[in-house]
């Protein structure tokens, strides 16, 4: 039995965790698209971006416990490209992967502006938080959580 859950965030790593909780004994591989073994992006809005904050992302679990305790094949870095029902195939990179039930936790995209880049990963939080320690007058686009969290980040700094 193969499992494949598609998306290495949050929901990824809890559907993994919850079918090795409730006693699934099979193989398991996690396809995530980001490099990063799965993490927390709340922290990106928020002490991610002060100065000196943390220069990477902490994540839920190290790749020992992924690997060893959860028992986890990860294939990170790389989306998966295709998702064949009838085959039941994920294709990764050109390779397919066949599995007995998958799980996609591809998550949300940000809706973007022509030309910007917009906060949702450690790279994007890397990229806002280089131009904060550089003094960047800043422009928020999306007066929500996120949007609020970085302009107080911004006039934490005393930046305009
Ligand atoms: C900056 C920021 C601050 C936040 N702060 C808060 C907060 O304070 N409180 C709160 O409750 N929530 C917060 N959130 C929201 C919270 O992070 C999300 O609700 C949560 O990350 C959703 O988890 P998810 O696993 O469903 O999706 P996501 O975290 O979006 O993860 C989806 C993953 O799937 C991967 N993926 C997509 N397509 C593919 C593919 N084809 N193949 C392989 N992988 C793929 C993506 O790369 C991504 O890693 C914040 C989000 C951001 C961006």
């Amino acid at each position: 039995m193969t499992l494949v859950v598609v998306g290495a965030s949050l929901a990824g790593l809890r559907a993994v965790e919850s079918a090795r909780r409730t006693g699934y004994r099979g193989r398991i591989v996690l396809i995530g698209a980001e490099e990063h073994l799965p993490y927390d992006r709340p922290p990106l809005s928020k002490a991610f971006l002060d100065a000196g904050g943390p220069g990477r992302v902490q994540p839920f679990h190290s790749e020992t416990v992924l690997r060893d305790e959860l028992g986890v094949e990860l294939m990170l870095g790389a989306p998966a490209e295709s998702l064949d029902t009838d085959a039941r195939e994920v294709t990764v990179a050109g390779a397919a992967v066949r599995y007995d039930a998958v799980v996609i936790a591809t998550g949300a995209t940000a809706r973007g502006l022509p030309g910007a880049r917009t906060l949702r990963t450690a790279e994007d939080a890397l990229a806002v938080r280089a131009a904060l320690d550089d003094g960047a007058r800043t422009v928020v686009v999306g007066a929500g959580f996120i949007g609020s969290e970085v302009a107080s980040a911004a006039r934490k700094r005393g930046l305009p």
